[in-house]
């Protein structure tokens, strides 16, 4: 016998409570932050949504694990561990250890960018984009169109164009492109999977023009679970075996230890070439750190290592890609749009189509997320006009797509939890004709959307 309820495959050991406020107690708290859900306090939020970056909760295993911790400035046997837990699934020869995911993009790109220079990727993150372009070098997107369709059922559709990537290398020159970059998952593509062929057909035409070709691989385990559950022959395989695969076409990656690995921080380079890891390693030791621990302490190094062989567990990732679609898919079938299908760590609304009442500058994302906290104390994230509409002329123009993202944290939430969100979103659903649009009162010149200020339009 088979059964549908997805259980946790986890009992809980530590609580945290969460403390259940009123719908005035939540109205006086929005005042209070300006209508930015990055300006409220975290203890005012009953379920938060904002990231799954860092949010998750550490097993019993973890803890145990940072009481190992050893805090020698060099050579500590903790490193030795964070490698070969590191080295068991990316057998690369260098692993440079970094405080977050950002660190590794800085210190890659200041060894590979520079003005003039090209760096393509499914998508950019957006601090990978930011990091490129510091260097004055230029950041390209060549996601498959179906990726920019929120109602293409593509079962990877986070895949990237090959034609187009074949294109850009004729027009822009293979010497001026230092690295072709594949984030998996496409976390800004809707947690969208990457298929093993698409890896090694990206790896395949980096080669063949002399380019390296690195991962952004911070949800290597989600990607691997949709290959084993979506590309045909991949069935039988075991994620730890096809994330090896995954990482033996690439020259190097970097990664965030926040999503996939487990940890509350920390984050790696890793690489193959030994002269740019040396140039890496001398950056490393100017911002984070002896190479030995980068940015982090030995405790943090232990949990990580721990959290790294939890991430390929079977019976987690089963858990964690069938409740994040048991969200999406609840959402689905009550009529309210989200993107499709379900990506891995979130679930993207459609705020455009949910309220095609507001227009894009008036912030329908920026609605829907205010909406969703005063409703039931929800907090997602506005992924639309207010994340990437200021231009750096001081332009404001409409974003591709109007998104709430609702992301989960791992192994955190119950079933129950997931429960209520759906009623939320229900109900927000059921007066959306009444909701209305924001305008701006006081903004920065860049990432505005996490210290802007909002009112709400008569
Ligand atoms: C989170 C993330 C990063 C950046 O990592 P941080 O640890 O937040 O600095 C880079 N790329 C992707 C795809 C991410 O999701």
């Amino acid at each position: 016998m088979t059964f549908r309820t997805i259980i946790e495959p986890f009992r809980i050991h530590s609580v945290e409570p969460i403390r259940l406020t009123s719908v005035e107690e939540r109205r006086d708290a929005l005042r209070a932050a300006s209508y930015n859900v990055f300006s409220l306090r975290a203890a005012d939020v009953m379920i938060d949504l904002l990231t799954d970056s860092g949010t998750g909760a550490m097993s019993r295993d973890q803890w145990a694990a940072i009481q190992h911790g050893d805090e020698s400035y060099a050579g500590s046997p903790s490193w030795e561990l964070f490698r070969e837990s590191v080295q068991s699934l990316f057998p690369f020869r260098h692993v440079i250890p970094t405080h977050q995911g950002r660190a590794a993009e800085k210190i890659l790109f200041s060894v590979l960018g520079g003005p003039g220079k090209v760096i393509p990727s499914n998508t950019h993150f957006d601090t990978t984009r930011a990091n490129i372009e510091f260097t004055g070098a230029e950041g390209v997107d060549l996601v498959i169109p179906e990726g920019r369709d929120p109602q293409s059922l593509h079962p990877f559709k986070g895949n990237m164009d090959i034609d187009a990537l074949e294109a850009l290398i004729a027009e822009r020159g293979a010497a001026n492109i230092p690295v072709i970059m594949l984030t998996v998952t496409n976390n800004s593509g809707g947690g969208q999977p990457v298929s093993l062929a698409n890896v090694r057909a990206v790896s395949e035409v980096a080669h063949r023009h002399g380019i390296p070709f690195f991962l952004d691989a911070c949800r290597y385990a989600e990607n691997a679970w949709f290959i084993r559950e979506r590309e045909e022959g991949q069935q039988d395989r075991n994620v730890a075996d096809i994330v090896r695969e995954m990482a033996s076409y690439a020259d190097g990656m970097t990664i965030s230890a926040k999503k996939d690995p487990m940890g509350n921080i920390g984050g790696w380079l890793a690489l193959n070439d030994d002269a740019v890891a040396q140039e890496a390693r001398n950056l490393l030791i100017l911002t984070e750190g002896f190479p030995t621990y980068g940015g982090l302490a030995g405790r943090d190094l232990e949990a990580l290592a721990v959290g790294i062989r939890e991430s390929v567990s079977h019976d987690y990732l089963q858990y964690r890609i069938r409740s994040t679609a048991y969200l999406g898919e609840a959402l689905h079938a009550s009529g309210i749009p989200v993107v499709r299908p379900i990506g891995g760590h979130a679930v993207y609304i459609d705020a455009k189509a949910l309220l095609p009442h507001i227009p894009p500058k008036q912030y329908p994302g920026q609605s829907l997320a205010v909406a969703l906290y005063e409703e039931g104390g929800i907090r997602g994230c506005e992924i639309g006009t207010v994340m990437f509409g200021l231009h750096p002329d001081g332009t404001e123009h409409e974003a591709a797509m109007e998104l709430v993202r609702l992301a989960i944290p791992r192994r955190t939430y119950t079933q129950s939890h997931i429960d209520y969100v759906i009623e939320v979103c229900r109900a927000v659903a059921t007066r959306a004709d009444a909701l209305r649009g924001f305008r701006i009162t006081e903004q920065p010149r860049a990432l505005r959307h996490f210290t802007a200020k909002f009112e709400p339009l008569a």
